[in-house]
């Protein structure tokens, strides 16, 4: 019997997602069949179910239904309980697991394969969305020096400060206080790439920068990324490591076997 996965979202099929889980059943020999499902917006649920009475075993979840995966779940781990979003699904008999491989994916990157750890560094996180709440947490058990999180409205960046300051050094500010403050590590965890926009920045934020992070990716650089390189960062990334390192971890999540994921990494990169 072959196990069926699906990643689920809408818009799909830009999706690299069963390009990695394909390369990772075949590298560990799992016997899985892995596929796109593109769900009307009003229809996450009916479609998720439909799956899972169907003999699916798991679902990664993407824009704009990790909310609503975290509605669905009847069991959370501890880090989709703080993300309050969820991108793996998990079914077992009755009951639904939800969990969140974002935050691990990210650290993962930055720290494995990009060699720069977090430890005693001033990061700024920008956005407050599905992403920057999947993350804030696992940031923070890497204990950098000062987490801050801005957003263009900035009373969610206040509200992810209130509930995560118990688990560390976090801080909320606007775009606009940014001016005066110096960051070794700068994530942009806006979808503003998405729509080719930039969010409101100031040139003399990258110049003392070790890294500069954008959680989207694409064949070329971000607005974002070239807007960093042109103002002085002198390393950039995107974030298709991270989406590499997720799928990973969501893949040890189902199948409890940790694939390596170097390999797809570069295979992705080649075929950019
Ligand atoms: P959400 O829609 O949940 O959040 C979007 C965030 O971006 C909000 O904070 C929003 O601010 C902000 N934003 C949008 N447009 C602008 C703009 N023009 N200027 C400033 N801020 C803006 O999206 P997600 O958090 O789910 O995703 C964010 C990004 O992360 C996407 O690009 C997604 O592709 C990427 N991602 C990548 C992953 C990977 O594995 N590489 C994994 C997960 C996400 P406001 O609150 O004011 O609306």
């Amino acid at each position: 019997m072959t196990d069926r996965y699906a990643v689920i979202g809408n818009p799909i099929s830009h999706s690299k997602s069963p390009l990695i889980h394909a390369a990772f059943a075949r590298q560990t020999h799992q016997a899985m069949q892995y596929d796109a499902l593109l769900s009307p917006l009003d229809g996450f649920q009916a479609i998720t179910r439909h799956f899972q009475e169907h003999g699916g075993k798991g679902l990664n979840v993407t824009v704009p239904f990790k909310l609503e995966a975290h509605q669905l779940a009847t069991r959370l781990t501890d880090r989709a309980a703080n993300a309050q979003a969820v991108n793996t699904l998990k079914f077992e008999q009755e009951e639904i697991l939800g969990d969140n491989t974002d935050g691990a994916g990210l650290v993962r990157d930055i720290e494995c394969n990009l060699g720069v750890p977090l430890i005693n560094k001033r990061i700024l996180l920008m956005g407050a969305g599905g992403a920057a709440r999947g993350v804030i947490l696992p940031i923070l058990l890497q204990q950098p020096l000062l987490l801050t999180i801005t957003n263009r409205t900035p009373e969610k960046a206040r509200a992810l400060k209130q509930q995560f300051s118990p688990h560390g050094d976090l801080m909320a500010s606007d775009y606009g206080m940014l001016r005066d403050r110096q960051f070794d590590i700068i994530i942009n965890a806006t979808s503003a790439s998405l729509n080719d926009a930039l969010p409101e920045l100031f040139p003399g934020l990258f110049e003392r920068t070790m890294l500069v992070y954008d959680m989207m990716y694409g064949s070329e650089l971000t607005r974002f990324l070239r807007y960093a390189q042109q103002h002085g960062a002198p390393r950039l990334a995107d974030g298709l490591g991270m989406l590499v390192e997720q799928a990973a971890e969501s893949f040890f999540v189902w199948r409890g076997i940790r694939p390596e994921t170097q390999p797809v990494i570069a295979m992705l990169k080649s075929s950019n």
